[in-house]
């Protein structure tokens, strides 16, 4: 069920994140997250639902996806080292926008909006499709997208069924296992045997603790930088 971890909607215009459409922001951020976090610069360039207003510089991207409350925007503010709220999660139901956030002016992190809400009308879930299929598919400057898990849940059927199209689609993707710490240690590792069932090696990952974000970085670092 969602919604379990007592996760409130934001309020709209609640002031957090980006808004819609455009708008610029730049700061400055230091290490958090257990230390493994370098000092990064993460400006905030769009969010938007049309293609025609994403980024033009062609700087490498790096894709975050996942259900509706998996963790997303806990992984990206345990990554970048901000604290919580700089990186909110979609307000489930409302029209969807794909944010861009330029990471010490190099490359983007594109946070993708959240899939799976039960509650969440049906035009809603085909505009969702549209808009993020257009995206894996067409972008040119994607690199690697990460696919969000809760390590406690697995595969659900809609993230199967976007990891097979990123497979079909040829598109490079790590699968993080997330919210960890919520398990004890038998279930964790049950959790993650699950996923790997699927033949892919989860980073697992706790945005709590901190634990992966290094692997989850040098993941990153390895695709930005092939040797
Ligand atoms: P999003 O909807 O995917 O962006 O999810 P959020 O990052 O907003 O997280 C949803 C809920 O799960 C919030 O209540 C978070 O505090 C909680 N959460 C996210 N990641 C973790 C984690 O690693 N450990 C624990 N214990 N809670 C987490």
């Amino acid at each position: 069920m969602d919604g379990e971890d007592g996760k409130q909607a934001p309020s709209p215009g609640g002031g957090h994140g980006p808004s819609q459409g455009g708008g610029h922001e730049s700061k400055r951020v230091s290490s958090q997250g257990g230390g493994h976090v370098p000092s990064l610069q993460v400006e905030f360039v769009v969010s938007s639902g049309k293609p025609d207003l994403f980024p033009r510089d062609r700087l490498p991207e790096v894709a975050f996806l996942g259900r509706s409350n998996v963790g997303k925007s806990s992984l990206l503010n345990a990554l970048t080292g901000q604290k919580r709220l700089a990186f909110t999660s979609n307000t489930p139901g409302r029209t969807q926008t794909i944010n861009f956030y330029r990471i010490d002016g190099a490359f983007y992190f594109v946070d993708l909006p959240g899939y799976g809400y039960a509650r969440v009308p049906l035009p809603i879930v085909a505009e969702w499709k549209i808009l993020i299929e257009h995206y894996l598919e067409k972008r040119e400057t994607l690199k690697l997208s990460c696919l969000i898990l809760d390590t406690r849940r697995g595969w659900m059927d809609k993230d199967l069924d976007l990891k097979r199209w990123l497979e079909h689609h040829g598109r490079p993707y790590l699968v993080v296992a997330t919210k960890t710490d919520k398990l004890n240690r038998t279930d964790q590792e049950r959790g993650l045997l699950a996923i790997r069932k699927e033949g892919v090696e989860p980073l697992p990952f706790s945005a709590v603790t901190g634990r992966g974000a290094r692997e989850i970085w040098q993941a990153i670092t390895r695709t930005l930088n092939p040797q």
